[in-house]
């Protein structure tokens, strides 16, 4: 029996044992030096003028939404396909997250039924880079600018990718990213919140640590003990032994996006001749961060559902998964906040046909094949008939 391969793995090298270990024998546990050097690599990274660490990408989310005065009685648009702390983030500042339907080839916001859904108590578009690919940021842009709203980009997949050129990270109002150990680099937990405005980083600095106007190097450098709370915040910071990990990481980003697009394009090929298994698609123009590898599994030809390939992969002893069930289809949302069936059709019907696929840095190209092979298998016409197959 072959081993277990996950949908998802960190890739932790030796460098980066060694980073962490320098921190853990130096004076700083919390905020230290590494704090400001992995937001520092981060920004420039990124092409923003301010990255600021953050506990999580969900924290970080938090921080945007309250960094850009998001509050009880307004909305925010939220892509229906994405991980539930998107929409979440939203209501921990009192807002109400509105589900915005996909377009089926990408799985990414529809800005034109994100358009249609703005009310006169929008405040915010925020756009999800769902499985590492970039949405359209001029778009983005544009809609914002036309209905005054602030853009959100939750880029948690997408670290590493571009639009037009452009880093994601540069082109939203805040960016967030997610340093969770299956995203494209990890602190074990944490993430980040970008921008290009100083009066936006310090809103969002001030956030991650309970709302007090300054840190302690700033009060040291003043000599002064005093500081004042202004406004309600949290404990969100992110520490020293982390954020070495993470610029250690950030350092081996490149190297490990090239090993994810190899890998999504051995699957690309495998499926190209299939009208069974159809990968997402990929626009022009766009670099890709390889964060996911989904394929949507056609209903009207396929010889086995989307769940039965999901059990088939499974008893193999791969990893398969589906990102996402949309939020407003979660019982909490159905109970609490009125949402139902039918409010994103095209989202709706995606979440039954797509599954994710093992990716990660450090996959060989006979675990793509092996994957292959029982998705092949399981799919085409002869698996209809023979239930014996074995793998
Ligand atoms: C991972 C993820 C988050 C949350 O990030 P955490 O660091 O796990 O809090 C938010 N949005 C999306 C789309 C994600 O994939």
């Amino acid at each position: 029996m072959s081993p277990w391969l996950p949908y998802a793995r960190p890739s932790v090298a030796d460098a980066d044992v060694r980073a962490v270990e320098a921190v853990l024998r130096s004076d700083w546990l919390t905020t230290g030096p590494n704090v400001e050097a992995f937001e520092k690599a981060l920004a420039r990274r990124a092409r923003a003028a301010h990255a600021v660490a953050y506990a999580n990408g969900t924290a970080a989310l938090h921080g945007a939404l309250a960094a850009l005065n998001v509050g009880p009685g307004d909305e925010v648009l939220v892509p229906a396909i994405t991980f539930v702390a998107s929409a979440n983030a939203a209501l921990y500042v009192g807002a109400r997250p509105v589900p915005v339907d996909i377009e089926p080839g990408t799985l990414l916001i529809d800005l034109e039924d994100a358009e249609r859904k703005v009310t006169s108590r929008t405040k915010a578009l925020m756009t999800v880079d769902y499985a590492g690919l970039p949405v359209d940021y001029d778009g983005a842009k544009r809609l914002a600018r036309a209905h005054g709203l602030r853009h959100v980009s939750d880029a948690c997949h997408s670290l590493g990718a571009s639009f037009a050129r452009e880093p994601v990270g540069s082109q939203a109002d805040v960016t967030v990213f997610s340093f969770h150990p299956v995203k494209p680099i990890t602190t074990g937990e944490g993430g980040a919140a970008l921008t290009q405005d100083p009066s936006l980083a310090q809103r969002l600095r001030r956030f991650r640590s309970h709302g007090i106007d300054s840190d302690h190097r700033a009060r040291e450098a003043a000599g002064s003990w005093a500081y004042d709370m202004v406004e309600l915040g949290y404990n969100y910071r992110l520490n020293d032994i982390q954020c070495a990990l993470g610029v250690s990481q950030l350092g081996r980003l490149d190297e490990m996006r090239e090993k994810r697009a190899a890998i999504a394009t051995r699957y690309d090929q495998a499926f190209a001749d299939s009208d069974v298994v159809r990968p997402l698609s990929r626009p022009r123009g766009r670099e890709h961060a390889h964060h996911l590898y989904v394929v949507r599994i056609e209903r009207e030809w396929s010889a086995a559902t989307r769940d039965e390939v999901f059990t088939r992969l499974r008893a193999a002893g791969i990893g398969a998964n589906v990102h996402y069930k949309p939020f407003h289809l979660h019982s909490y949302y159905l109970r609490e906040h009125g949402t139902h069936l039918g409010m994103c059709p095209a989202a709706e019907q995606a979440y039954g046909e797509i599954i994710s696929l093992p990716l990660h840095a450090d996959m060989e190209n006979s675990d793509v094949d092996r994957v292959v092979e029982i998705v092949r298998r399981v799919t085409g016409p002869l698996a209809a008939s023979s239930s014996t197959a074995t793998e």
